[in-house]
């Protein structure tokens, strides 16, 4: 940081012109040639105004008195303004000392209160910490002691290694241009636990040179969980935990929109539970809905991690099964049957309930081109099975191509 202006000016003129060698050599200057006048010049004017010699030597008397006088009060004068100029500095330092060590105390209590913590580390691959609050034991379980200096873990061990170097990268893009930065990042505690972090900082330079970075950091961890529950609000089913009809509408578009473009096939399976009125008219609408949980649970059991699931409505499942052609489809729908079908619903009090589903199954693009569509023969398929006698798999019949379909 540069220094002000007006402070390098009184700087400057404190040393040059006001240096107490000058200043007391020009008093003593003035001392000398003011005694010397006198006595040069008293003399001879007390001789000529007083010619009797008894008067004259008397007169002289008293002109040394007076001499002894007026520098004795210069002599006071001076001492008293020195004196009192000393007084006025040393106070003024101590008020200063006082207003400092407040000052001190006062960013020691903000820091030390901050929901996370205050820092200042070395530029290097460790991020050495050189200074923390005292907010740091409670952000990461270790005392500020076990971190400066990398004493027991460096901050980087906090952070996995694929965050340590995303996070390295950002704050290096600000540090080149002069910018502050902040990031997010979680990090794991002394006790195993995570904690997410929000972090910002600017890179500076000590004294001798070293790039530093100091920052604060603070703890986001209950931001982050209210945010990934509202994620999941707004795209989970909050009863099956399936995505809900709005993603799983957009996971299907995206996922229709990879087979065209790749030209691969793409299956959709609609599933409705058989005769799941009875299921809640008999055991309750709360047997009904640890039913339609625990079948949610078969279902995602039963499928790869690329494939998605979603519960449409009521007890209305759609599966979409990226890369897989009508046989594959038609197989891995017989399958979904026969686990619901074979695994009967095990409910609190004991009693188990048996459960079947139809099926319908509609291929891309043999069962249609666009998302309308393949939902509707695959609906259509799945009511057939229902026709059929439900418990079993129909296969969407080939649409004809029509002008506008896309
Ligand atoms: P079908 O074999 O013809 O499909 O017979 P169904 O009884 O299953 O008939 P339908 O599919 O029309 O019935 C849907 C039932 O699902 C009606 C409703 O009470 C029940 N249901 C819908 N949503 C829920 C839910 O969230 N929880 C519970 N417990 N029941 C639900
Ligand atoms: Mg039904
Ligand atoms: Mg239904």
């Amino acid at each position: 940081m540069q220094p002000d202006r007006p402070e390098d000016d009184r700087s400057t003129s404190l040393n040059e012109s006001q240096s107490p060698l000058r200043r007391a050599l020009s008093a003593t200057l003035v001392y000398l040639v003011a005694g010397l006048i006198w006595i040069t010049f008293s003399d001879r004017i007390v001789e000529v105004w007083f010619p009797d010699p008894r008067t004259l030597s008397a007169m002289q008397t008293w002109k040394g008195f007076l001499f002894v006088v007026s520098t004795g009060l210069v002599l006071f004068v001076a001492i008293l303004r020195l004196l009192t100029k000393d007084r006025l500095l040393l106070s003024l330092q101590v008020n200063q000392r006082r207003a400092l060590r407040q000052r001190e105390k006062q960013l020691t209590v903000l820091m030390d209160n901050l929901p996370g913590m205050a820092y200042r580390c070395l530029y290097d691959d460790q991020w050495t910490m050189v200074f923390v609050s005292g907010g740091c034991e409670r952000l990461t379980g270790y005392t500020p002691d076990e971190l400066i200096n990398n004493k027991i873990v460096s901050f980087v061990d906090l952070m996995d290694a694929d965050t340590a170097k995303q996070i390295a990268e950002d704050v290096g893009i600000a540090v080149r241009r002069g910018e502050p930065f902040s990031v997010e990042y979680a990090m794991t505690r002394k006790d195993g636990r995570q904690v997410w972090v929000w972090e910002r900082g600017c890179g500076v330079e000590q004294d001798d040179g070293a790039a530093c970075l100091e920052g604060i950091l603070l703890d986001i961890t209950d931001r982050k969980a209210l945010e990934t529950e509202l994620e999941e609000l707004a795209t989970l089913d909050p009863l099956t935990g399936l995505l809900n009809r709005r993603e799983f509408s957009r996971v299907l578009e995206e996922e229709l929109e990879r087979a065209r473009r790749y030209e691969r096939p793409m299956a959709l399976v609609w599933i409705d539970f058989d005769h799941f009125k009875e299921v809640n008219d008999s055991w309750g609408h709360a047997a009904g809905d640890a039913v339609l949980c625990s079948v949610s649970r078969t279902l995602e059991d039963s499928v790869r991690s690329v494939d998605a699931i979603g519960r449409f409505g009521g007890e209305e499942f759609v599966i979409v099964l990226p890369e897989m052609d009508i046989d594959e489809a038609r197989d891995t729908a017989e399958r979904l049957r026969q686990r619901v079908s074979h695994k009967p619903i095990m409910l609190e009090s004991g009693h188990s309930i048996p459960l079947t589903i139809s099926l319908g199954v509609a291929v891309f693009p043999v069962h249609g081109h666009s998302l309308d569509t393949l939902c509707g023969t695959a609906d259509k398929a799945m009511y057939q099975a229902k026709m059929q006698g439900r418990n079993c798999v129909v296969m969407a019949q080939p649409v004809q191509p029509v002008h506008n379909e896309s």
